[in-house]
C-alpha cells in the first residue's frame, strides 16, 4: 500500500511549492518512501527533524500553508 503525502507551502512574494511523499509499506521489504519537491529547496532540518525549505525563485524560506 502507498501513502501520498502531499504539503504546499508559500513564500512571501507569493511563490507556491510543494512536497510530495510517497511511503510504501512492503510486507518483506521493508518501508520505502520517496519525497520530491517543486518550487522549493531543502535547506537543513528543523528541531523536530523535518525538513525546512526555501523558495528556488526568489530564495526566501517558505511556511507551510494552513490546511
Ligand atoms: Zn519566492
Amino acid at each position: 500500500m502507498t501513502t501520498h503525502t502531499r504539503r504546499y507551502f508559500s513564500c512571501p512574494n507569493g511563490h507556491q511549492g510543494l512536497e510530495h511523499t510517497r511511503e510504501t509499506d512492503q510486507p518483506y521489504g521493508g518501508d520505502w518512501s520517496m519525497t520530491d519537491v517543486s518550487g522549493i529547496v531543502e535547506t537543513g532540518k528543523d528541531a523536530r527533524g523535518y525538513p525546512m525549505y526555501k523558495c528556488i525563485r526568489c530564495s526566501q524560506p517558505v511556511k507551510e500553508n494552513e490546511q
